[in-house]
C-alpha cells in the first residue's frame, strides 16, 4: 500500500527521509513521471512543500542562501536574484509553463538532475553549493562535484536538500543563462549556456573572471575548462566570441535524438555560449537585459 505524509517540520522530514520515505515538493518531475506511467510512485512518500525552514531566500550572510523549496516563479521575481544572480533568474523564467513554474522547486530540479535541467548552468557558474541535511547533521558539496550521471548525484537516500548557496559576485560581473527552444513553454532545453563575466573595474572592457557551463550536452551539466585562459584580459568581442563558441562546441559530447542530432547541438551549445558570455558581460557593463534572455535577445527575442 502506498503511504504519503505531509510534513510539518524539518526534524520530521529527516526523520522520515531516515526512515526511507523519498521526499515530494512540487511533484512535477515525481508525480508527472509516474502519471505518464516512466516510472512507479515510491511506496512511501514525504511531502515537505509546507516547510517553512526550506522556503527562504537570505542573503544576510553575504552571498545568497535559497530553500529547496523556493519555487521557479518567486525566482525569476525575486529581486535579489535578479540583481545579483541574474543567470539563475533567466533559468526559472523558461522553466516549463507557469503552472509549473509555480509548483516546481529548485531543490526538485537539482535533485532530479536531469542533465537538460534550465538551473543547472547557472549555479554552476555562481559556484553554489548543495546544502544537504540528514538526521546525522548537514554538509555542503560544491556544485561542481554534485552529479554523477542522469537523474544521479551524490547526495545519499536519507538526505534531504535544504538549500543551495552561492557567494556575491565580484564587483562589476554579470551573468546569463540561453537556451535552444522550439518553442516558448512546456519544452526543455534542446541545448544551453550559463556564464558568469566579471569585468576590469577600471573600465578597460577587459575581462578579468570569467565562468561558463553548459546544458544538455553531456550526461551532467558540464563546466567548460580553459575559457578563463582563452578570455581573460580580452575584451569581448568577434574575435572572444568566436573563440568561445569553439571551446564550447569542442567540449560538447551531446547525444542524438529526436529532438536534435549530435552535431547540431555541437554546433547550437557554441552559439548559446557566446549569446550567454555576450549577454552576461553586457550586464558586467551595467547594461539592462531583461529576464529571461531568451526573450530579450537572440531566438524568440521580443522586439
Ligand atoms: C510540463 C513540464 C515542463 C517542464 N519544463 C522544465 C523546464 O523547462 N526546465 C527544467 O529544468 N525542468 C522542467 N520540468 C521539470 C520540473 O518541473 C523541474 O525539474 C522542477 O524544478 C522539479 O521540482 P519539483 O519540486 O516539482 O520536484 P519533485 O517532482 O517534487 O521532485 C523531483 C525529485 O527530487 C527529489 N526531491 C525534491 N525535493 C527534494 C529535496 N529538497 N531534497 C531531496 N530530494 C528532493 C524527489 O524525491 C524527486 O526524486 C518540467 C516538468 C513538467 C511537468
Amino acid at each position: 500500500m502506498k503511504e504519503l505524509r505531509i510534513a510539518t517540520s524539518l526534524d520530521e522530514a529527516l526523520a522520515l527521509v531516515a526512515d526511507g520515505y523519498q521526499p515530494v515538493a512540487g511533484g512535477t518531475d515525481l508525480v508527472v513521471a509516474a502519471r505518464g506511467g516512466k516510472s512507479e510512485l515510491p511506496d512511501h512518500v514525504v511531502a515537505i512543500d509546507r516547510l517553512t525552514e526550506l522556503s527562504e531566500i537570505d542573503s544576510s550572510d553575504g552571498g545568497l542562501q535559497i530553500g529547496a523549496t523556493v519555487s521557479h516563479a518567486r525566482l525569476m521575481r525575486d529581486e535579489s536574484v535578479i540583481d545579483g544572480f541574474t543567470a539563475l533568474a533567466d533559468a526559472a523564467a523558461l522553466v516549463g509553463s507557469p503552472a509549473t513554474r509555480n509548483v516546481g522547486t529548485i531543490g526538485g530540479n537539482v535533485m532530479n538532475a536531469s542533465p537538460a535541467m534550465d538551473t543547472g548552468s547557472p549555479l554552476m557558474v555562481l559556484d553554489s553549493e548543495i546544502v544537504l541535511r540528514s538526521v546525522g547533521g548537514e554538509r555542503r558539496v560544491p556544485v561542481s562535484d554534485f552529479w554523477t550521471g542522469p537523474g544521479q548525484t551524490v547526495s545519499q537516500p536519507d538526505e534531504l536538500c535544504i538549500a543551495v548557496a552561492m557567494p556575491d559576485l565580484p564587483s562589476e560581473s554579470g551573468s546569463a543563462y540561453v537556451r535552444l527552444e522550439y518553442r516558448r513553454a512546456m519544452e526543455i532545453a534542446v541545448v544551453g549556456a550559463g556564464a558568469v563575466v566579471s569585468l576590469n573595474p577600471e573600465g578597460d572592457g577587459r575581462v578579468v573572471g570569467v565562468s561558463l557551463a553548459l546544458t544538455a550536452v553531456a550526461p551532467t551539466i558540464i563546466a567548460v575548462g580553459g575559457i578563463a585562459d582563452a578570455l581573460i584580459g580580452r575584451a569581448i568581442d568577434e574575435s572572444a566570441l568566436a573563440d568561445v563558441a569553439a571551446l564550447a562546441g569542442d567540449q560538447a559530447s551531446p547525444i542524438s535524438d529526436l529532438r536534435a542530432s549530435d552535431d547540431y547541438r555541437r554546433h547550437t551549445v557554441g552559439v548559446m555560449a557566446r549569446r550567454a558570455v555576450e549577454a552576461a558581460s553586457r550586464r558586467a557593463a551595467g547594461a539592462s537585459i531583461p529576464v529571461p534572455v531568451n526573450r530579450s535577445v537572440g531566438i524568440g527575442a521580443v522586439t
